[in-house]
């Protein structure tokens, strides 16, 4: 099935076949593909060096036109959601309905670029000196460099590439090296737009297949002035210091803890129905994955009785079965540290339900569980931790600034949200003192995010911004420029300075 799929996305059968990079299947382990990585010879600064041909000519394409190439994109997003959505569950074993939504998250941020590329403003600001005019441009930066994590293998490089495409930027992408095949049929699609518009420059989209040490090269390269890195905390640590030691730019987007408080007033069916979403959907392995659930004593009992039996009617299974709400974690590492996660759990003093690994007879090379719920005495350490699989904490709480206190008490800063019906707890949950998260929703889930809005999150999730809002001025560089159109030249600040 997948060399349809991969035939009718546009990539040949020779493209994955030879390569050293061997990608498996979650959904039972099966070779799916064998993809050649770029070498830590050379190769990557010379795909750079591309980028950087293509940005100079792309930067003075106007903008509008830019965004038809964009446009066009998002039609052969359209035209090939299924195919490209399928592979996305192939590869990465999300169920093939969210593998639709995250092409379909791709078609939104397209039209927004679209709209976005005549919308790219600057300021006129009044000047102090007469016969003076100051202005803010916002200017395109250079090739931007996109390392992407396996768990949304395509949407997050859409986020910033149509982005940064509009912007005038060249994109040069590393894709997870778990994920390699979406990125290269994406890679085709853009090519076929590229085709259509006529005469967008060579390299102006290029993938750098490859793991850790090639997406370590990419952040070095001085030529590439933004790298916006997708991926966890781990990864960012390390990252971040190669790039500001060239003072060059990174947008960081990490790992999340993301929690929600039921309040006493909360419509517990909207809750619940949010909690099981959050929490098991994608297996647990989104960033904005509901990992903390912190409970007024006084509906604590009823709720978790709820979410057990819910939990357990829950379908887990082959992510391209109709009806399968959960399907297989990525690999061994994750059912490791997922049952490593448990035990820790179980020490601390916490009560596990679920968790088990599931479907071992009939999958025996991947790996599927039993979404795991735990009621925690406390908040220990294990809570927080990002384990990237369906385990869900709960823990009781007895009032607003506790649970507050609890939510906000770990280091990271992703997703938040709150279920009540209380007017004051909402607006304090989303006020100054409130949510330290980059997301704070109300009778809303931490995970499901609009594109619409600036995406992100604080602390050690990195303080990065993408899709919506003015995140796109990361993409551009601001320049301040003032023109004397008088006869003389008056000095800022009153300054008198005489040569004559
Ligand atoms: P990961 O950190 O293992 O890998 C992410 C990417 O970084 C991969 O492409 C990898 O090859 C690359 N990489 C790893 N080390 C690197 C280094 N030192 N220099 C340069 N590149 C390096 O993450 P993963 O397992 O693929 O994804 C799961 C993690 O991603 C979770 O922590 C999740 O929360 C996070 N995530 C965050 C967001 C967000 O928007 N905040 C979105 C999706 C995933």
């Amino acid at each position: 099935m997948v060399a349809d799929v991969l035939k009718a996305l546009g990539v040949s059968a020779e493209e994955v076949s030879r390569g050293d990079l061997i990608v498996r299947s979650p959904i039972d382990g099966a070779e799916l593909g064998r993809v050649k990585s770029d070498s830590p010879d050379g190769e990557v600064d010379l795909k750079v060096g591309w980028s950087v041909i293509a940005f100079k000519e792309w930067r003075e394409v106007p903008a509008p036109r830019r965004g038809e190439l964009v446009r066009l994109f998002g039609e052969e997003l359209r035209a090939n959601k299924e195919a490209l959505g399928r592979l996305v569950t192939l590869e990465a074993g999300k169920i093939l309905q969210e593998g639709l939504g995250e092409v379909q998250e791709m078609i939104d941020i397209c039209d927004f670029a679209v709209g976005l590329s005549r919308q790219l403003y600057g300021l006129t600001i009044a000047s102090e000196r007469p016969g003076h005019r100051m202005m803010e441009t916002w200017h395109p930066l250079g090739p931007v460099g996109v390392i992407s994590a396996f768990n949304f293998p395509v949407a997050v490089w859409a986020w910033n590439a149509a982005l940064a495409l509009v912007c005038g930027d060249s994109v040069i992408w590393k894709p997870s090296e778990k994920t390699p095949l979406t990125a290269l049929a994406t890679q085709k699609l853009f090519e076929r737009a590229a085709v259509k518009f006529g005469n967008a420059p060579k390299g102006l989209s290029q993938v750098i297949q490859g793991g850790r040490v090639i997406g370590e090269q990419l952040a070095a390269n001085p030529h590439v002035p933004l790298i916006s890195a997708t991926g966890s905390t781990r990864m960012g640590k390390a990252l971040a210091p190669v790039v500001a030691a060239r003072l060059g730019r990174s947008l960081l987007e990490l790992g999340g803890n993301n929690a929600m408080i039921v309040a006493p007033s909360a419509d517990l069916k909207l809750a619940e129905r949010a909690i099981t979403f959050a929490a098991v959907g994608t297996a647990g392995q989104r960033c904005t994955t509901l990992r903390r659930l912190f409970v007024h004593e006084s509906v604590h009992e009823k709720l978790v009785a709820r979410l057990k039996t819910v939990y357990g009617a829950i379908k887990i299974g082959n992510p391209l079965e109709t009806g399968t709400l959960v399907g297989p974690l990525i690999d061994k590492a994750a059912f490791d540290g997922m049952q490593n996660a448990l035990s820790q759990a179980k020490a601390q003093g916490g009560k596990v339900t679920g968790g088990a690994r599931a479907l071992e007879a009939q999958y025996p090379n991947a790996h599927y569980v039993q979404p795991a719920i735990v009621e925690m005495p406390t908040q220990s350490e294990v809570m927080r931790h990002e384990t990237f699989a369906p385990i869900l904490y709960v823990l009781p709480y007895s009032n607003f600034d506790e649970a507050l206190r609890l939510q906000n008490g770990v280091v990271q800063g992703l997703s938040s949200c709150i279920f009540t019906r209380d007017m004051q707890e909402a607006e304090r949950f989303v006020a100054a003192a409130g949510s330290d998260c980059g997301i704070a929703n109300v009778n809303i889930g931490p995970s499901g995010a609009e594109i619409g809005g600036a995406f992100g999150g604080e602390k050690e999730t990195g303080g990065g911004r993408e899709s919506g809002s003015d995140s796109w001025k990361a993409y551009m560089r601001r320049q301040t420029a003032t023109v004397n159109y008088s006869n003389a030249l008056p000095l800022a600040q009153g300054i008198k300075f005489d040569t004559e």
